[in-house]
């Protein structure tokens, strides 16, 4: 299953063949990338450095991030980069609205940095960028990809009372891994994140994704599954973890393929109406892959 390959270097396992990232090759991720930069916004494409940014922006979509590039937390994956934020910027619900427009999005994803100098944790700023977003194409799924906002209801409620059709929290690793991979978050904290994003606005579809390679075991995957499930979570996803820098947490081990793909399968089994499990499965990968007004 895992690649045993040490490199002496990194004292990590070495990257296996079927992670590649492909280059630019297509005119569309230009002009993604212009635009992105002409309506001064961030994505976490860019500021985590996903792997499939050639892939996604190259196709037209991308994965806004709002309230600024700075968090206030420092998880040992992330390479969002950790620092005091600016001050949120009124008119960025526009900014994001008219990208949203000019790219033609049929679904978009909205995540934030977590804002915890913020009394709301920065929910207010999401219900505006939805709303902006609303005003200008009633009929686009909007997918928010929040922050635990500390599992405190009002934040929770502000977010979906501007009418996301999905909101998406992510564990992001196993119950025994959360303190050693996420700075302050907390497991059970998440899991009430989604349990009460889910009794708050039954209708919401509720998603989350976990990363794979971290040294978690089997046992404790299909438990986090289990979990999740147990919230009412109908949505996961499941990726490889990447180590951003030689300063955040090493990979333990690459998943196969093939063992991503057993584990969408165990998912499925276990309830879950939609799955995307792969090494390159990031939670906003192929997002629109899934339509919750048709189910
Ligand atoms: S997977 Fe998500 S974060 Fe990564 S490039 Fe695509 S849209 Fe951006």
């Amino acid at each position: 299953m895992s690649c045993a390959k040490i490199d002496p270097a990194l004292h990590q396992p070495h990257k296996p063949s079927w992670i590649k990232v492909r280059l630019p090759s297509n005119p569309v991720f230009f002009s993604t990338k212009a635009l992105i930069s002409d309506l001064r916004l961030h994505t976490v494409c860019e500021s985590a450095q996903c792997p499939n940014r050639w892939e996604c922006w190259s196709q037209g979509t991308a994965t806004f991030m709002i309230a600024g590039d700075r968090c206030t937390r420092a998880c040992g994956f992330c390479a969002v980069t950790t620092a005091k934020p600016f001050a949120l910027e009124e008119d960025e619900p526009q900014r994001v609205a008219e990208a949203v427009q000019r790219m033609k999005l049929k679904h978009v994803v909205i995540t934030a940095v977590a804002r915890d100098d913020l009394e709301d944790g920065g929910a207010n700023h999401f219900a505006r960028v939805i709303r902006a977003i609303r005003d200008a194409d009633p009929s686009i799924i909007i997918e928010v990809l929040v922050p635990d906002f500390h599992a405190d209801d009002s934040s929770i409620q502000i977010v979906l009372d501007a009418g996301p059709e999905i909101y998406n929290h992510n564990m992001e690793t196993v119950e025994r891994l959360t303190p050693l991979v996420r700075s302050r978050a907390k497991y059970r904290t998440s899991l009430q994140v989604l349990r009460w994003a889910k009794e708050l606005s039954p209708k919401t579809v509720t998603k989350s994704g976990i990363m794979l390679g971290l040294g978690e075991t089997e046992p404790e995957i299909f438990q986090t599954m289990d979990d999740l499930r147990e919230v009412g979570c109908q949505v996961l996803t499941m990726g490889q973890y990447l180590r951003p820098t030689p300063d955040h947490l090493p990979v333990v081990e690459f998943i196969t393929p093939q063992q991503f793909d057993l584990y969408g399968e165990i998912a499925r089994k276990k309830g879950f109406a939609h799955v995307a499990s792969g090494p390159l499965v990031r939670s906003s990968y192929h997002a629109a892959d899934f339509h919750p007004v048709a189910r």
